[in-house]
């Protein structure tokens, strides 16, 4: 029998499992949309996903515990509180429902700090012991790894990079402030770039014939390989407020690296460069030239998965948590 976790990553509109082995490999996954449910009807149509996945594995695996992600995540107390995206209420006690459903160990995180401990187990940190990861999808996720633990906070809330005020009369954002980070920096974020710079400038552009609903992030991308000068100036513009708030994380935490995570990501240069570039400039002196700015080192169309997995891994090994029943 193989000791596997299932990890289970729960996004605004899918829902990805996955059984990996403790060296990260995805045996089987799947995925399901997260629906307009309650939480507990979720959870239902979740074990029978969950129990079709298992099913043709089932005298192969022993199944270890349950790692998940889910946006606002509390780790301490295994809740899922006030999600934006998710129509489950102020208080759901996610993880204690599982682990009575399955009698094995449940935690789970917000999705960037499964991201940051799936790095630290399979990704580029492995070895490290400070580094941040930050997840650009439609909004912007953060984690941070303190002396080879998540920094959680007392609340279990910490690391909430992406409500940092950019700008006090800035963009509104879906958190209900204005001007936050990811109004910004994020897929949804640059789109509201394109259409601002669109606005402001007369240049021809490839996405004037795109509608606000449509256009997405790769698109903005390809625009820019293709020399777009609106997609271009749109990432420069992105990177100059990114660059200045990872200047900020610096001076604060001094982290060995910076992992950049999610779709916006493959833009490569046309994101990598400048935010590089811009960091340095508004960075404290003498912390200069120090710190590594990378691209994920989760591959495969199961990162956000193995990111679940990995919490679980993670907990037994370093905790050493009751063993499973
Ligand atoms: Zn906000």
């Amino acid at each position: 029998m193989k000791e596997v976790a299932l990890g289970i990553d729960i996004g605004g509109t899918n829902t990805k499992l996955g059984i990996v082995d403790r060296d990260g490999i995805c045996l089987a996954d799947t995925s399901m949309p997260t629906g307009e449910d309650s939480a507990d009807k979720f959870l239902l149509r979740l074990y029978r996903t969950v129990d079709q996945l298992i099913m043709p594995l089932r005298d192969k695996i022993a199944i270890q515990g349950i790692g998940i992600g889910v946006p606002n995540g509390n780790y301490y107390k295994g809740t899922v509180e006030m999600p934006a995206n998710l129509p489950w209420g102020n208080y759901t006690p996610l993880a204690s429902w599982i682990e009575d459903h399955y009698k094995l160990p449940c935690k789970l995180t917000n999705d960037a700090n499964a991201a940051a401990i799936g790095e630290m187990r399979f990704g580029v940190a492995k070895g490290m012991k400070n580094f941040v990861v930050i997840t650009l999808g439609t909004g912007l996720g953060s984690g941070f790894v303190v002396d080879g633990k998540i920094a959680y906070g007392h609340d279990g809330f910490a690391g909430e990079l992406g409500h940092v005020v950019v700008n006090p009369n800035g963009r509104m954002c879906g958190c209900g402030k204005k001007g936050c980070l990811e109004t910004y920096v994020s897929a949804t974020g640059i789109r509201r770039t394109v259409y601002k710079l669109l606005a402001d400038h007369t240049e021809d552009s490839e996405m004037r014939r795109i509608s606000f609903e449509d256009l997405d992030g790769s698109m903005i991308t390809e625009a820019a390989m293709r020399g777009d000068v609106i997609a271009i100036e749109a990432f420069e513009y992105t990177a100059r407020i990114l660059g200045m708030k990872l200047a900020d994380v610096m001076a604060i935490l001094s982290p060995e690296a910076i992992i950049l995570f999610g779709g916006l990501t493959r833009a490569k240069e046309y994101l990598f460069k400048p935010t590089l570039r811009y960091m340095e400039e508004f960075m404290m002196p003498i912390f200069r030239n120090k710190v590594k700015l990378l691209t994920s080192g989760l591959t495969g169309a199961n990162t956000a998965v193995l990111g679940s997995a990995a919490l679980i891994w993670h907990e037994l090994d370093t905790y050493q948590t009751e063993s499973p029943r």
